[in-house]
């Protein structure tokens, strides 16, 4: 009989290239079709319904009974034409993903069936979800959890069904999501940014964040997932020798987009365009079968939700194209993995980008003040960042060559490099003319920036030309947990730059001496964080230490970040989030860390035991059937003739042994970490000596795939994985 490895790659091989989503004409006649954006509100609803979401939208304003009863009734009406039938809150909960619980448009007047959406159904449900990890949250017997309607990201239909993006509380009003830190971030680092902006413009009113999120993933065909229950599980591989080409040669990487994948692309790039994702950018990745998409960047609760949409979109299409999508940030060992770059920046309403080097000395002075805020904000938190990013899945590419360092850095390119060497040369008897020259340097910066932006490819934080770059965050991961730490860390930032330069104001400083003065002071502060070497380096590792900055070594210690009397006193003064948030935030990293290596272990003793041993076993078996023959046809000359084949038997058993028995010693480690009944140090020893296991494991399995007879393999080898 075939093994299933074989049956899958048959069926992998004979595979048709069709579009499934056809739509006609050009983007911009289908775009945006399925959402109830701004424009197609208008014409649901009255001026006042509209204008009280505008409100809401722009200074957070609540969106009171009556309105909400209309909006309700608008949003029903345009759903109802586009042939939706349920509708649902859409959630982010802290499992990183999203949640939905669809309920029918269905009520009933005088015995008969009606469409009806309330209001109140609009605003707030709640949906019990109390499955979902909360930290200790809700574990009184208070326990209910509400959604309720996030106004700031348009709803949209899929499938059907009228999703409406909405946040997640609980009883007592504390954030179960990641969306309600990020709301809040936002509303943080407005009031900050504002108070900053007006000293140069005092027409500003608010400041809001854009955030474009590239995104890497892998394709896998549908039927080798299949065969691959780690894949299936786990969303990456825990056993598979290498092959013998990936990489290597960097001819995937930018390379002609193979024709079944450039059909799935534009299928699922009609589907998000029709829920209004500014899809702009598609490329081949270095790594074989690996893709990235960017949108247009949008404000950043816009493109948090879209990206997660995105995600949601992109697996349900690959569905009809027999592909699955691998989001995993490192699903293959040996190549590289996935992560979701967040170009990040800050834009005033007046249509000023902040992180924007300007014209004049005075643009200039203000793209100072914003930019070296931004380097205050990364040196004081910069292991509360590291923290951010970080989870089981990130663990295995984060430090790794290919993906950022373990450690926090900035990267600012030679010009602006210079420029604040400039700054930071002219200290103490400097005087304001010799500054002022030196920041009109600043004035040839629009010509010399496009060159710059020659990016570091090794720095997890590298700045842009307009923006910076946060490029440590996971392919998987919500980038909101990112997003809401820098937020409130450039607010803090923010918040201290405005109140040193009135302090000095008050001294009797001028106001743009004390600026230039506060710009120096936090480049100073921010020296250590600062670095345009190569991150990937030995000697950076070295440096970072000395430099008093804090690597990532060990990912559920570098959890306890958050912890941290700074990172508490963030939080807390941006009010993004109360000390028990902290606590379940923390914990509950800590356990899906524990939970999803211990599913890893799990189906890596399955694999070894129930696949690769009784393949190992079948092949031994034909090589012992081989000797034995040898044996009897051609008496002691078999010695010589079947060298080989005993050395291999030998090997395979050897290696058989090993594995039973790392197997058995894994199982062990896992059951000891078990009893540990304080979570940090489940995690910390999960993270460690099961891990440590897991490796050893590993390494026979691998070596075995390299013994035993291809055409017993029962899993689908990495080569065959990812070349189309
Ligand atoms: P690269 O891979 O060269 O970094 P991509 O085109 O893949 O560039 O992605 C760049 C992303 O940065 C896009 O989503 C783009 O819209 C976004 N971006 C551009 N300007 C800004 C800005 N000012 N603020 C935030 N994001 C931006
Ligand atoms: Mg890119």
């Amino acid at each position: 009989m075939a093994t299933f490895r074989e049956r899958a790659l048959a069926v992998a091989s004979s595979r048709d290239v069709k579009r499934h989503c056809v739509e006609d004409g050009p983007i911009s006649t289908y775009f945006g079709q399925n959402v109830f954006a701004l424009e197609t509100m208008r014409r649901y609803m009255s001026d006042a319904a509209f204008q009280s979401i505008l409100r809401a939208r722009k200074t957070g304003n609540k969106i009171d009974r009556s309105m909400a009863e209309e909006i309700a009734s608008g949003m029903k009406s345009w759903a109802k034409e586009l042939g939706a039938t349920h509708y649902t809150h859409l959630f982010q909960p802290l499992t990183g993903s999203t949640a939905e619980k669809h309920e029918a448009f269905l009520s009933f007047q005088d015995g008969k069936a009606i469409e009806h959406f309330k209001g109140s159904a609009l605003v707030q449900q709640e949906p019990d979800a109390s499955s979902f990890p909360n930290g200790g949250l809700r574990n009184t017997f208070e326990a209910r959890g509400y959604t309720a309607w996030d106004p700031h990201s348009p709803a949209f239909i899929l499938d059907g069904t009228l999703c409406i993006p909405s946040v997640f509380v609980s009883y007592t009003g504390e954030a179960l999501d990641m969306k309600v830190p990020n709301l809040r971030s936002i509303q943080a680092l407005d009031a900050a940014a504002t108070t900053v902006a007006r000293l140069f413009e005092p027409e500003v009113k608010h400041v809001s964040v854009n955030v474009g999120l590239e995104q890497e993933y892998f394709l896998v065909d549908e039927a080798l997932y299949n065969a691959r229950p780690d894949l299936q599980l786990c969303g990456r591989t825990v056993i598979g020798h290498t092959s013998a080409k990936d990489q290597q040669l960097s001819d995937h990487y930018f390379g002609a987009i193979p024709s079944r994948v450039a059909v799935f692309m534009k299928d699922f790039e009609t589907e998000a365009y029709k829920l209004g994702i500014p899809l702009q950018t598609r490329h081949n990745e270095v790594a074989p079968n690996q893709f990235e998409c960017a949108p247009v960047f949008s404000d950043i609760t816009t493109a948090v939700d879209q990206n997660m949409l995105l995600m949601i979109v992109m697996q349900k299409v690959a569905q009809k194209h027999h592909l699955k999508v691998i989001f995993h940030e490192k699903p293959f060992q040996g190549i590289n993995g996935s992560g979701k770059h967040c170009n990040w920046s800050m834009q005033t309403d007046t249509g000023i980008n902040l992180l924007s080097p300007g014209t004049t000395p005075e643009k200039n002075l203000r793209f100072l003040a914003f930019y070296t805020s931004v380097l205050h904000a990364v040196r004081q938190h910069e292991s509360l960042l590291m923290a951010s990013v970080c989870s089981l899945n990130n663990s295995y590419r984060l430090g790794g060559h290919e993906a950022p360092p373990a450690v926090m850095s900035v990267f600012s390119g030679s010009t602006l490099d210079r420029v604040f060497k400039g700054i930071l040369q002219k200290e103490g008897a400097a005087q304001e003319a010799e500054l002022r020259r030196s920041i009109d340097l600043m004035s040839s910066l629009p010509e010399i920036i496009p060159d710059n932006t020659d990016r570091n490819r090794t720095s997890p934080f590298a700045f842009t030309g307009n923006r910076f770059e946060f490029r440590a965050l996971g392919s998987s991961a919500n980038a909101a947990q990112a997003t809401f730490v820098l937020n409130s860390a450039v607010a803090e930032s923010l918040r201290a730059f405005s109140s040193q330069v009135q302090a000095l104001v008050k001294q009797g400083e001028t106001q743009d001496q004390a600026i230039i003065d506060v710009v120096r002071s936090f480049l100073e502060e921010a020296a250590p964080v600062m670095f345009e070497g190569n991150g990937y380096s030995a000697e950076w590792q070295q440096e970072a230490v000395l430099r008093g900055l804090t690597p990532v070594t060990n990912v559920p210690k570098a959890f306890q970040a958050f912890l941290k009397p700074s990172s508490i006193a963030l939080f807390t003064e941006t009010k993004v989030l109360s000390v028990p948030e902290i606590k379940a935030r923390v914990e509950v990293q800590e356990e899906t860390y524990v939970k999803k290596l211990q599913i890893e272990a799990r189906i890596l003793g399955d694999i070894c035991l129930n696949h690769v041993i009784p393949a190992a076993v079948s092949y031994q078996n034909v090589l012992i059937r081989n000797i034995q023959g040898s044996k009897d046809i051609f008496g002691d000359e078999y010695a010589t003739l079947c060298k080989a084949d005993v050395d291999t038997c030998r090997k395979i058993a050897g290696y058989i042994n090993a594995l039973s028995a790392d197997v058995q010693a894994l199982v062990d480690v896992r059951k000891k970490a078990n009893r540990i009944t304080d979570m940090s140090e489940r995690a910390y020893a999960y993270s460690t000596e099961v891990m440590d296991a897991m490796s050893r494991v590993r390494a026979s399995a691998d070596q075995l795939e390299m013994l035993v007879d291809d055409a017993l393999w029962p899993l689908p080898k990495y080569r065959e994985l990812l070349f189309f």
